[in-house]
């Protein structure tokens, strides 16, 4: 894909995606009028789990408590019976009440805006920390997780090995109109039809600009 093509080619993915669901982190931003602490917690409950379990989850937790305060008074064991069964829930219990403990001790609590900062909370990754700022705070930022990885060097936008390098191409290289909402279009489209290992290349309309970088195999 030249990088010329991105804006038609994020046109037809942003057509596309409004037939599958809403992510997950997306739909917790909305109902929770962007609350940057639900927004995290239920970024950090997401990694590894599928979208449904995170959803039923976050919602058990926060009918419970939704503020630093209110979940550092849960024990960890009754987090970890509300966020069952996301993966790892015994250390993510863990890492809420680090996380919580950290927000009311060092940043009055409250959820830092900077990704630094953010990062250097408990169990929080730059994927998580860039949802953060992006959804949250509307700032600008690009959260790559796997989907986006994964998609963005198909497509031929980018060459890179990691998810890390990945932000650093795309924040070089991609407009920043579009830093914000790449991970709320790349994400549906990569659990729907950019699959991680047969996409559906037959019925994708973005055929015409991707380079299909390393499919050996598709639909
Ligand atoms: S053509 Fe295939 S590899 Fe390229 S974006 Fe579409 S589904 Fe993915």
């Amino acid at each position: 894909m030249r990088p010329d093509q991105i804006h038609a080619a994020l046109k037809l993915v942003r057509r596309e995606v409004r037939h599958w669901q809403e992510p997950v982190v997306g739909v917790v931003a909305r109902t929770s009028a962007r609350d940057p602490f639900r927004i995290l917690i239920s970024c950090l409950l997401s990694l590894r789990t599928k979208d449904k379990t995170t959803s039923e989850a976050s919602a058990r937790l926060f009918a419970l408590a939704h503020t630093p305060a209110g979940l550092l008074n849960l024990s960890r064991r009754k987090i970890e019976r509300a966020i069952y069964p996301v993966g790892f829930y015994r250390t993510k219990a863990k890492a809420i009440h680090g996380i919580c403990r950290r927000l009311l001790e060092v940043h009055g609590g409250k959820v830092p805006q900077s990704i630094d900062e953010l990062i250097a909370l408990p169990g929080v990754g730059r994927k998580t920390a860039n949802l953060v700022v992006t959804v949250g705070y509307r700032k600008p930022g690009i959260c790559v997780d796997i989907h986006v990885h994964r998609i963005s060097n198909r497509w031929g936008y980018v060459k890179t090995r990691t998810p890390e390098e990945t932000e650093q191409a795309l924040r070089a290289q991609l407009p920043k109109r579009y830093w914000i909402t790449f991970n709320d279009l790349l994400v549906p489209y990569g659990q729907n039809l950019c699959q991680p290992v047969s996409p559906f290349c037959s019925r994708c309309t973005l055929i015409a600009y991707c380079d299909r970088v390393g499919v050996t195999k598709s639909r």
